[in-house]
Parts: C-alpha cells; sequence; structure tokens
C-alpha cells in the first residue's frame, strides 16, 4: 500500500483522476467508461489507475459497479479544487489574465505549490468563496458553499435571471461568453427558447441580444431573479 504523506504532494494524474470522479460524481458513482472519456484516457489504463487509487485508500472501486472517491480521496479532491480556483482567482486580480486563460495555468500550478501558499493566496484574496467563474471554492476544511442553481438551457420565456457560474473551462468558450459580457452576475431576460433545437435566447440589461446553443446554455448556471411574465 502505498501512502500520502502530509509533506508529499500527490502525483498530477492521480490528481487529475481524484479531480475528474469529484466533478463527475460528487460524493456519488461514475463508471469507468465516464473516468475514460473525461480524461481521453484508454478504458484499460483507467481501470489499471483505480486498481493503484484504490491501494492509495483513495477510491472504492467495484468492477460493473463503479468508482467512488473515499472519505479521504474526497478531501484530496477538494484541497485541489480549492487550489486551483484560489490559483485562477489570483492569476485574474494580481497577474492580468484573462479569464479565459487562467484554466491551463492552475491545472499547472496546483501541482506545485504548497498548503501553505495556498492559504497565504487565500489570504491575499481575502477568503474568497467563488473563483472568477462563479464556481464555489472549497473552504480549508473541505466544506463547500451550497448551490441553488438551473442551466439556462432549462429556463422558461420572461424568466429573469442572474448569471451565478459558469461551468466550462475551454478558452474558445469563455472567450465568447466574455467577449459579450455574459459573466457571473449579469442580469439577462430570457426571450426566446427553442425546444428543438435548444436555442436560448437571452437579452442583456443593455438591450444586446444573444442566441445560445444548446450545449453553451447548459453550461451557464443561474439563479432566477424573478417569476415568469416580468417585463
Ligand atoms: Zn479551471
Amino acid at each position: 500500500m502505498e501512502g500520502i504523506g502530509k509533506s508529499k504532494p500527490l502525483s498530477t494524474s492521480v490528481g487529475d483522476y481524484l479531480k475528474a470522479i469529484w466533478e463527475l460524481a460528487g460524493s456519488g458513482k461514475v463508471t469507468t467508461t465516464g473516468v475514460s472519456e473525461r480524461l481521453s484516457v484508454a478504458p484499460g489504463s483507467v481501470t489499471r489507475m483505480l486498481g493503484r487509487l484504490q491501494g492509495m485508500g483513495l477510491v472504492r472501486h467495484e468492477p460493473y459497479r463503479g468508482v467512488s472517491l473515499t472519505e479521504r480521496g474526497e478531501a484530496e479532491a477538494l484541497k485541489l479544487l480549492r487550489r486551483h480556483r484560489l490559483i485562477e482567482a489570483f492569476l485574474i486580480e494580481y497577474l492580468g489574465y484573462g479569464w479565459e486563460e487562467v484554466h491551463e495555468e492552475a491545472e499547472r500550478l496546483e501541482h506545485a505549490v504548497s498548503d501553505g501558499f495556498t492559504e497565504r493566496l487565500a489570504e491575499l484574496l481575502g477568503h474568497p468563496d467563488r473563483d472568477p467563474h462563479g464556481s464555489p471554492i472549497p473552504g480549508k476544511d473541505g466544506t463547500l458553499v451550497p448551490e441553488d442553481l438551473v442551466p439556462l438551457s432549462e429556463v422558461a420565456v420572461g424568466d429573469l435571471v442572474r448569471i451565478a457560474r459558469i461551468r466550462r473551462e475551454d478558452a474558445e468558450a469563455l472567450a465568447y461568453l466574455g467577449g459579450h459580457d455574459l459573466v457571473p452576475g449579469r442580469l439577462l431576460k430570457v426571450k426566446e427558447v427553442r425546444d428543438v433545437a435548444g436555442v436560448v435566447t437571452v437579452e442583456g440589461e443593455d438591450e444586446s441580444v444573444h442566441p445560445l446553443g444548446e450545449p453553451l446554455a447548459r453550461s451557464i448556471l443561474v439563479q432566477r431573479a424573478s417569476g415568469r411574465g416580468a417585463e
């Protein structure tokens, strides 16, 4: 059994597996195929790695029933998520990065920095509970603020909604959304929802109109600002 000593950081790939399982399943279960698709790694390699992670006490893997994080695996995943999101906030606030640039940089840095560095970052940033994309930053003790958000793909015509979180990491989508000022905090009115194509058309406070395809609309999480029919 491989130990994970307090001072010894997890390898990049171990961390990436834990984060992928957390992002796909939270405290629940995910299939090997799901992990394989998420990480673009062959199923055979995923199965071998899951065996290794099980040996380290980080996951529970039952053949044909899926994989879940152990309490320790979940704590490690949340620790990485905390680092990742604090680093993203730091890069934007202090180093002038665009919000579409920070993910790749944070993916690298999160494996390099220590817990002490992470806490100094948190201090410097004033202990934020959300990152620049609106994603919750786990607390030092692994707690997460509860979220009551709906995807923009599930709203109704006439709804007034406020963007709370963008669940996308790819630079292309983020550059597009940022360029159209579709960022956390913005208020939108839902003008049209086309059921078949899934296109949601929204209007911003500046009266700019944006038709958004289903995949993009699904990745924009919103809070309802008022009921249906608000004009
Ligand atoms: Zn990121």
